[in-house]
């Protein structure tokens, strides 16, 4: 059984661009805070969206409890305030795992497919988590290769990001929103993988189904303007499609 007090907060272990990780008094626990500083292009462009971490610590917080109602393991255990979640601690996978149904960002422009184009399966894509390196994108074989994740594991995270995808779609689409692409983080904890990391308008592309209208990070990168409102707007409707 899980302790389900809430263990005390104590030291950072760790900042990110977005959120930082502390450690609690149990060691298979950690809280994550999320900030308001936004980057893109790998770091370049900074900024601070005020708002930003709490609208992401919520709408992350209620979509992993939908997908854990509907079998997906995650490492997410509650949200402990506005900003602060409480997961299980896990051993991060060093992987972006980003799936793709219609074109858009760095692979229209990679491959010079037109955005918007619609894909007939989604396309399953890995980057290794290095800044330094620039995320570049590897195969399964370099994955296995280089010790990153086994076989098995690749094989779960495949099964388990197409079940994501046709979740998040389902819920995105009642919520008047198409979408294009999303990126996933994995973790272990012992021998279980959980998903991790953040489900929120910087990790997915998000598009108004009727307008077309941009609601994701696209906006901060391409200097959209009105950041915080649409992720906000996301955030209303994703509650008003799952009911809380
Ligand atoms: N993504 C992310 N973090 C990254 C890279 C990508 O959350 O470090 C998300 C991004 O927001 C989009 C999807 O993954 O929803 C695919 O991103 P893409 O490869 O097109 O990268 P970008 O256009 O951001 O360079």
């Amino acid at each position: 059984m899980i302790n389900m007090a809430v263990p005390e907060k104590k030291e950072m272990m760790y900042e990110g661009k977005a959120k930082q990780v502390y450690a609690t008094e149990d060691s298979s626990r950690v809280i994550v805070y999320f900030k308001d500083d936004a980057t893109a292009f790998n770091g370049k462009k900074k900024s601070q969206i005020s708002g930003k971490g709490e609208i992401n610590n919520t709408l992350s917080s209620i979509l992993y409890t939908y997908l854990e109602e509907k079998g997906i393991k995650t490492h997410f255990l509650r949200q402990l305030s506005t900003r602060e979640m409480l997961v299980h601690a896990v051993d991060i996978i060093p992987l972006e795992v980003i799936v793709r149904n219609i074109a858009a960002g760095s692979m229209a422009r990679n491959l010079g497919v037109k955005e918007g184009t619609v894909f007939k399966k989604p396309i399953l894509e890995y980057s290794f988590k290095k800044d330094e390196l620039g995320d570049p994108m590897v195969s399964e074989d370099h994955i296995i290769a280089l010790e990153w994740a086994s076989q098995e594991q690749i094989d779960f995270i495949r099964r388990t990001a197409l079940k994501i995808n046709e979740l998040l779609k389902e819920i995105m689409l009642k919520a008047g929103l198409r979408l294009v692409d999303f990126k996933l983080e994995f973790g272990m904890r012992k021998n279980e993988m959980l998903l991790a990391d953040e489900i929120s308008p910087d990790t997915c592309r998000l598009w108004d189904v009727e307008t077309g209208e941009v609601m994701d990070k696209d906006r901060f990168r391409k200097d959209l303007g009105q950041v915080a409102e649409h992720y906000q707007e996301v955030l209303k409707r994703v509650k008003k499609a799952l009911s809380v």
